[in-house]
């Protein structure tokens, strides 16, 4: 370990969504900061094996769906021949870093005021502050199956190896159907297994219903309330029994059962610092940790586990940090899944309401209803406000069909602002579009009073 001890405002450790934005508005505060990241690079899960390369190939696979469908139209195209050569390197090309200078090692705690980097460039840093910004790794997939290399981690498949005749996808969460949803597009006949009895567990039944009738019609199977058996390896396949069935076989398997806090092996356990039973650190609404000194923002405090809530939380760190008030006081992270069609959703749910025996009214607008939805041949939307029946206070939105992740964001304004029903349906929202569907359902809502 070399000698030299590094002074600093801010000792950022981990370069992603958290930690990148912490360092930038760190730096515009005037705090001198050092950014620590293993890959030596700024952008972490999201920009180079997580948001942007999965949605970059969801635009591929969607492209592939648009040419499919166009016979409808009168339009007739070729059925798709991919290059995985080339659509790898495009995808490569959508993975732009930001050039910012980072210091590269692994960053390991050795007590509440000082940490070490380990690696190329080995170093000591002592810090008036530290933010810990590490991020989440994958869970591997319980019981541990036989075939490594045939199995793979959402990271390993949207590097595109091949495309497998059959792949099973173990876990119907937003990382299962959006990756099996490019597969099912580019060619693969994709099976996937969800242990609980329906596809993105805790999320709004009315919006899972049709993705769930879609993926069915695109997958060859989708088995729910069944757990993956017994594994074997015959002849460079897996053979994976899926509840009591007979075995099946398949070419190659993505497990995406989710995701856990990256707490362990940095040393906090010099400091002060306290993590739960799942390994996400505690922090209060600055992302305070119980060590003062110390900060954690992002995927390792926990879920959600989203790349907008780790940059809203880097600026409340790095402002707390720098001394000013600032607080993560949040109500409405919007939340989307990017598949065909695609959820959002932001604030109170129906069932969320329910559960919590807060009475709530409830205004849906099916997209048979809309002309925009109309003029692209998908009625199988809808748009459901969540409201307070006193007041019409909007609590909620969710939102199911084509261009849903755009739309939200009018919901998630109107959850964090506190407008009420009265708020959107006097808003004009420009016609023909889609967005016009939350100024009609609060104006039903205000209808029904
Ligand atoms: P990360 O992005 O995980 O970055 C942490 C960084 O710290 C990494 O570079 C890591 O190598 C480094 N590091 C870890 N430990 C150390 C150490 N000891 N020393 C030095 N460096 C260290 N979110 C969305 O909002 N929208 C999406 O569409 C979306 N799609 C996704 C798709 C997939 C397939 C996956 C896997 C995730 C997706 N996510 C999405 C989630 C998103 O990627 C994460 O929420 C986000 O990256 C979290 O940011 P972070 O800054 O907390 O950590």
């Amino acid at each position: 370990m070399g000698d030299l001890v590094r002074e600093v405002d801010v000792a950022v450790v981990g370069g992603g969504p958290g930690g990148y934005t912490a360092a930038f508005r760190c730096a515009e505060l005037g705090l001198e900061t050092v950014v620590v990241d293993d890959g030596k690079r700024l952008g972490g899960v999201c920009l180079f094996e997580g948001c942007v390369p999965s949605k970059a190939l969801l635009h591929a696979a969607a492209l592939i769906d648009q040419a499919g469908q166009a016979a409808e139209l009168g339009i007739e195209f070729g059925p798709p021949r991919v290059s995985l050569d080339l659509l790898r390197k495009w995808v490569s090309e959508r993975v732009v870093g930001t050039g910012v200078e980072v210091l590269g090692g692994r960053a390991v705690f050795e007590g509440p005021r000082q940490l070490r980097v380990e690696g190329d460039e080995p170093q000591k840093i002592r810090f008036a502050h530290a933010l810990v910004a590490t991020g989440s790794a994958p869970l591997p997939l319980a019981g541990s199956p036989p075939a490594r290399e045939r199995v793979m981690d959402p990271s390993a498949a949207l590097a595109l190896p091949e495309v497998p005749e059959r792949l099973l996808v173990v876990g119907g969460g937003y990382v299962g159907l959006e990756i099996g949803t490019v597969y099912a597009a580019i060619g693969s006949a994709v099976t996937l297994v969800e242990t609980t009895d329906d596809l993105l567990p805790g999320v709004d039944r009315d919006l899972v219903r049709p993705l769930a009738r879609r993926v069915g019609s695109r997958f060859a199977a989708v088995h729910l309330g069944t757990r993956v058996g017994e594994w074997a390896e015959r002849d460079g396949r897996v053979e994976a029994r899926l509840g009591g069935a007979a075995p099946q076989s398949f070419d190659r398997v993505l497990v995406a059962e989710g995701r856990r806090a990256r707490s362990d092996g940095i040393g906090l356990e010099t400091t002060a610092v306290r993590t739960d039973a799942g390994g996400a650190i505690a922090v209060d609404d600055r992302c305070r940790t119980d060590e003062s000194r110390i900060y954690a923002v992002g995927d390792v405090t926990g879920e959600p586990m989203l790349a907008h809530r780790a940059m809203r939380q880097g600026v409340v760190a790095a402002e707390a940090m720098a001394g000013r008030p600032a607080a993560f006081d949040t109500v409405a992270v919007p939340a989307v899944v990017f598949t065909d069609p695609e959820i959002a959703w932001c604030g109170l749910g129906e069932q969320e309401a329910g559960r919590a025996g807060r009475p709530v009214r409830v205004a849906t607008v099916p997209w048979a209803a809309s002309g925009r939805a109309a003029t692209l041949g998908r009625a199988d939307g809808l748009t459901k406000l969540v409201l307070d029946p006193e007041s019409g206070r909007v609590l909620g939105v969710g939102i199911v069909g084509p261009g849903a992740s755009e739309l939200i964001a009018e919901g998630a304004l109107a959850v964090e602002a506190a407008l009420t029903a009265e708020d959107l349906a006097a808003t004009v929202h420009p016609h023909p579009t889609r967005s016009e569907t939350l100024m009609e359902a609060a104006a039903a809502f205000l209808r029904g009073r």
